[in-house]
């Protein structure tokens, strides 16, 4: 059984159409006849109201929807030229990256769902300037339709957010050799590279500034002792022991240095061995009792009877409560005392093993607290300098958490000290 194609049920509607514009049209003109006749004098007025029926009976016809014939391959092209057709569209469509399909005007005749969601809704037919700005963008789609051939250009948008596109605009070769009529232009959000390019640009600024600091103040004194200061014995025995202080903090910031990058490598990586929590707190205590007991604080820590066994590397769990005590002992210390726990929490339906290390000293301010796992980040640089800190300590930590998929939870009040708690799965 065949289908009827789309215009024959039209056949009828059609036939009858034709048959009333002939009526109209014989009874116009006996109607404009018979006036004629009677007022011969009214002739022309007659026959020129004869002209405008037909005229207002056939036009209509005319610009009415029809089917394209082969006898009309002008509007056949027109309505190719200025649409995509609908294979095209699909293909746009299944890129999982924003795409949108312009006119040699630059005027916007299709945009994939995805383009939606980067961009917002664009109207089709609007030239694409009215969402567009950057003028790289735009010269280099220009440059593209006036036949520079396929191009690649980079941009970044500062609103609503700072996001950095790049971007492939490609004439979409037209058919039977005509010069094409759509360009194909393909974002790809380079945001998150951008992002983790400036940290790590930023990195390395920082480490060699961390580093150019102890070794410029070397140098000074190796200089004094070379010049000034060559016959002065006091003199030597102090600046001495000044560059043995530097050159110890050079090694520590090394070592931070080199622990991040390890662990930073097997961030991923989660550990296979079992580590039990109580053990690491207990180890922790006991290397850290002597600093403990020089910053003038108590550590407080009753171990529970039961073990808390994780999946976990023990050395760098070592590291991170070591790092934790540390700080409690270097900023906390006014407080007298420090406290470890360990508990077994449930919280909507999972369940935890919370480690903590809280301390009693001046707090933290709530500004400061979402930063402190950064690299480098210090809530007073001079302190942490005179307490021997990098700055890196907490991103150790929670790098290292991060691979035994923990977090840690910062809670602190200004007066009455801070809470650092890493928050296990189990
Ligand atoms: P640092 O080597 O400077 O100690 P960290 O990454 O370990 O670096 O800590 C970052 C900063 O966080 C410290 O410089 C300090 O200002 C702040 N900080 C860390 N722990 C505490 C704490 N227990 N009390 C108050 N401030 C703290």
């Amino acid at each position: 059984m065949s289908l009827p194609s789309p215009s024959e049920p039209r056949q009828p509607l059609r036939r009858l159409r034709a048959a009333l514009t002939v009526r109209a049209l014989l009874a116009g003109a006996a109607g404009f006849a018979g006036v004629a006749l009677l007022q011969p004098e009214a002739a022309p007025v007659a026959a020129g109201g004869f002209v405008l029926l037909a005229a207002c009976v056939l036009w209509p016809r005319r610009i009415a929807p029809r089917a394209i014939s082969p006898k009309r391959p002008a509007l056949e092209r027109r309505q190719i030229v200025l649409w995509p057709e609908a294979g095209m569209k699909a293909v746009v469509e299944t890129m999982r990256q924003p795409a949108l399909m312009l006119d040699r005007n630059m005027m916007l005749r299709y945009r994939n769902s995805m383009s939606e969601r980067a961009f917002g809704s664009m109207a089709l037919g609007d030239p694409i300037s009215l969402r567009f700005r950057a003028p790289e963008l735009l010269a280099a789609i220009e440059a593209v339709i006036k036949g520079s051939g396929p191009a690649s250009v980079g941009y970044t948008e500062r609103r609503p957010t700072e996001r950095t596109w790049s971007v492939e605009i490609a004439p979409i070769p037209a058919p039977q050799g005509e010069a094409p009529y759509f360009f194909l232009v393909l974002f790809q959000d380079r945001s998150a590279e951008r992002r983790v390019e400036r940290i790590r640009t930023d990195f390395v600024a920082n480490a060699s500034h961390e580093l150019r600091t102890p070794l410029a103040s070397m140098r000074g004194f190796i200089e004094t002792l070379q010049g000034p200061a060559k016959d002065d014995a006091a003199a030597r025995v102090r600046f001495l022991a000044i560059m043995h202080e530097q050159a110890a903090r050079m090694s520590r910031l090394i070592d931070d240095l080199l622990s991040l990058s390890r662990i930073e490598m097997k961030r991923d990586v989660r550990p296979e061995e079992r580590a039990d929590l109580k053990g690491v707190l207990q180890e922790v205590c006991e290397i850290l009792g002597p600093l403990a007991e020089e910053n003038d604080v108590v550590l407080e820590w009753q171990p529970p009877a039961e073990d808390f066994v994780i999946n976990g590397d023990h050395d760098e769990l070592i590291q991170v409560f070591s790092n934790l005590v540390e700080n409690a002992c270097k900023y906390g210390s006014s407080g007298g005392r420090i406290v470890l726990t360990l508990a077994a929490v449930q919280e909507g339906g999972a369940r935890y093993f919370d480690a903590s290390v809280q301390d009693f000293g001046p707090g933290i301010s709530a500004e400061h607290v979402p930063r402190l796992t950064e690299r480098f980040y210090r809530v007073d640089v001079d302190a942490s300098r005179l307490k021997r800190g990098t700055g890196l300590g907490l991103s150790i930590v929670r790098n290292i958490l991060v691979r035994h998929r923990a977090r840690l939870v910062v809670t602190s009040k200004i007066g009455e000290g801070s809470t650092f708690t890493a928050r296990f799965a189990r």
